[in-house]
């Protein structure tokens, strides 16, 4: 519940930041503005800090600390395009970029993708099955030493499924060798626990706002200095000349400060969410609807993916109109379509699970952040059966 009485239960799509980060933010907003570039006291003071917030970002995860770069940017968008259209620029020219991805990415990942198709890239969507596993199978007979990166979600953002990273690092390792794993950990980091899936990624998007920290930072991780990767925005060279402009000193320092405390988070509170997943399991097959019964509900979400995504369709309700009549009621979920200025289609990624479009239509997004409760979602169950009665 937050200050305003709200249950807000779409972590998923942002966080609200740690109440001790809040805390450490006034100061270091009134104390962090020397530029970290500046060749004075105050700018190397900064840059200093910069390097503390890297290392503190580097213990985190399961990559060579010594080896590794953090490349700060404004957020896990621009951290995939770097990672994408970097790596295009870098081998030379689109048409000699190959890459492989699956249908479900964010489309951060797929926006890029699909650009650098449309200027002569080859692009391969693997097939998954439905609850979105990627076909390894049909991985393995599209690799190829052609193949030159292959980018992944660790944790898929709409219903939570994580990916076989291990599996996909040794096929990749036995077909291409020389291509770049690139995995999108937005969802992933804190979440799941990285130590072997995170491990043979080349290439690391994370993003400050899904991990209690602001939105507007993030970071990619590159795993060995030797990756070859060129910028996207030009300017005072900044950051080893990958990513041009002031550094964001205090988002640097929040994000790395986030990415420790959720990191550092115990067996304890990850129990704890697994708690709440099940209890709203188990609700949403209780709802009852006056005219019909039951209320028959699709669960998109496998048991084994990430606790803190419960995807689910209740059949014959609109995802997009549940959600919003739950929102008057003081309940913030996701829904699973995406609106744009002409028309509300039906999430491609669910589409991409064999869903038809009613279902698709139908998808509401549970996402559990690090302040939630059970009675939060005895509050959303209340809610639903409510907007249920009414609908
Ligand atoms: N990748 C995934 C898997 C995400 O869930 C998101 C956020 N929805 C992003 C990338 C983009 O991150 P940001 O909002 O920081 O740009």
């Amino acid at each position: 519940m937050t200050s305003d009485n709200t249950v807000y239960l779409d972590n998923a799509a942002s966080t609200p930041i740690f109440p001790e980060l809040i805390a450490q933010y006034g100061p270091l907003l009134r104390d962090a503005y020397p530029n970290a570039s500046a060749s004075h006291r105050a700018g190397y003071a900064n840059r200093r800090k910069i390097d503390d917030a890297r290392d503190r970002l580097l213990s985190v995860l399961p990559l060579p600390k010594d080896q590794s770069n953090v490349v700060w940017t404004s957020g896990g968008t621009e951290a995939n395009n770097l990672a994408l259209l970097g790596h295009a620029a870098a081998v030379g020219s689109a048409d000699r970029v190959s890459a492989i991805c699956s249908r479900m990415a964010h489309p951060s990942v797929l926006a890029p993708l699909r650009h650098l198709r449309d200027a002569g890239a080859h692009l391969r969507l693997l097939r998954n099955d439905n609850a979105g596993r990627l076909d390894l199978n049909d991985l393995a007979a599209a690799i190829d030493d052609n193949t030159t990166i292959l980018s992944f979600s660790l944790v898929q953002n709409e219903i939570g499924v994580i990916q076989d990273v291990v599996a996909i690092r040794s096929i990749v390792d036995r077909h291409a060798p020389q291509a770049l794993l690139h995995l999108d950990a937005t969802q992933a980091l804190g979440k799941i626990d990285l130590s072997t899936l995170a491990t043979g990624a080349d290439l690391l998007t994370l993003s400050g706002h899904k991990i209690h920290g602001p939105a507007g930072v993030g970071a990619l991780v590159i795993a060995d200095s030797n990756i070859p990767l060129k910028p996207l925005i030009f300017g005072g060279g900044q950051q080893r000349n990958l990513r041009s402009g002031s550094l964001d000193t205090v988002g640097i320092i929040a994000m790395s400060l986030a990415a420790e405390k959720i990191c550092g988070l115990d067996s304890q509170f990850h129990n704890h969410v697994r708690v709440m997943n099940q209890r709203l399991r188990s609700g949403i097959t209780k709802l009852v609807d006056r005219r019909r019964g039951s209320v028959a509900v699709v669960v998109h979400s496998i048991e084994a993916g990430s606790p803190f995504i419960v995807n689910f369709s209740l059949s014959g309700y609109q995802g997009a109109v549940v959600t919003r009549a739950l929102s008057e009621r003081g309940i913030i979920v996701g829904a699973g379509s995406a609106c744009s200025s002409e028309s509300v289609r039906a999430s491609p990624a669910l589409k991409a699970l064999g869903m038809s479009d009613n279902v698709a239509f139908g998808a509401i997004r549970v996402s559990f952040g690090s302040q939630n409760v059970p009675d939060d979602v005895d509050r959303f169950l209340g809610g639903l059966q409510d907007v249920v009665t009414d609908y």
